[in-house]
């Protein structure tokens, strides 16, 4: 059966996408800085801070299979003011979104290219197509994913690879602990679905567009938002 690798497997969209791809049969390696919580079975962990090129790359060396698909769903918010951020900050936001999906894509795709096949999906955010007031990093880091995934659609089908991002709305995880309850309840209002995501919504949504289903789909910015953003 297929090897999927999924960035941020820990917990939240990472942990339901490497469930749900476990339960079709899937060999699923997950990675993630920390222990992920819930029970693994046949899933298996790699500690990695996609962050960083050498934290990629000692990871990709303890993987012997060869990969079919890269989920690359790791990411970070940050929600404030720009002026209540400093470089730091701006590093850790580019390099952990973007960068991350950089360096796994610049590690795997070298074998994806010689075995004339694969499948590169990214988790990208709504925010990256229309960009949100007090998330101007976030939403950069989001609107750079979406760019790299079109021009690399176009560099990489040629040799049989397909590159999509699936640009969820808003979805109930650990990411969304900071809104309050009436915040929530706004954004609840605002979705024309009437609800909010959650983390299996956008799971069911990569599991089609890595399958065979989608063998047509590339350079595609999906969106899984409850018509939130149309
Ligand atoms: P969570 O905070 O629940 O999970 C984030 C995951 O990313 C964890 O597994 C975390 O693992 C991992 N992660 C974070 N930084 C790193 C790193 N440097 N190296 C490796 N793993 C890392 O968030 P979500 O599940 O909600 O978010 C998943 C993706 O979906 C993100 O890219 C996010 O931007 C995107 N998204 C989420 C939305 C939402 O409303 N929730 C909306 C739109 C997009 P650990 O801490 O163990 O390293």
């Amino acid at each position: 059966m297929a090897h999927i690798v999924i960035s941020g497997g820990s917990r939240g969209i990472g942990k339901a996408c490497a469930l749900l791809f476990n339960s079709k049969g899937y060999d699923v390696t997950v990675l993630s800085r920390k222990d992920p919580e819930y029970d693994l079975g046949r899933i298996r962990h790699i500690k990695c801070d996609v962050s960083s090129m050498q934290s990629c790359k000692d990871a990709m060396s303890l993987i012997d299979e060869p990969i079919d698909i890269l989920l690359s769903n790791a990411g970070i918010s940050l929600s404030g003011l720009i002026t209540d951020f400093d470089e730091e900050e701006y590093r850790r936001v580019m390099d952990t979104n973007f960068g991350g999906l950089y360096n796994l894509t610049r590690l795997i795709v070298p074998q994806m290219v010689s075995r004339k096949k694969g499948s590169i999906i990214a988790i990208s955010s709504m925010w990256g197509q229309t960009g949100a007031s007090c998330e101007a990093l976030y939403s950069a880091s989001k609107g750079a994913i979406d760019s790299y995934i079109k021009a690399l659609a176009k560099e990489l089908g040629p040799s049989g690879i397909r590159v999509n991002a699936i640009s969820p709305g808003v979805v109930m995880t650990d990411m969304m602990s900071c809104y309050s309850e009436e915040d929530i309840a706004c954004l609840k209002d605002e979705t024309p679905l009437q609800r909010l995501g959650n983390a299996d919504d956008i799971a069911k949504a990569c599991l089609f567009v890595a399958s065979d289903d989608a063998s047509f789909v590339t350079g595609q910015i999906i969106g899984v938002n409850g018509g939130m953003l149309i």
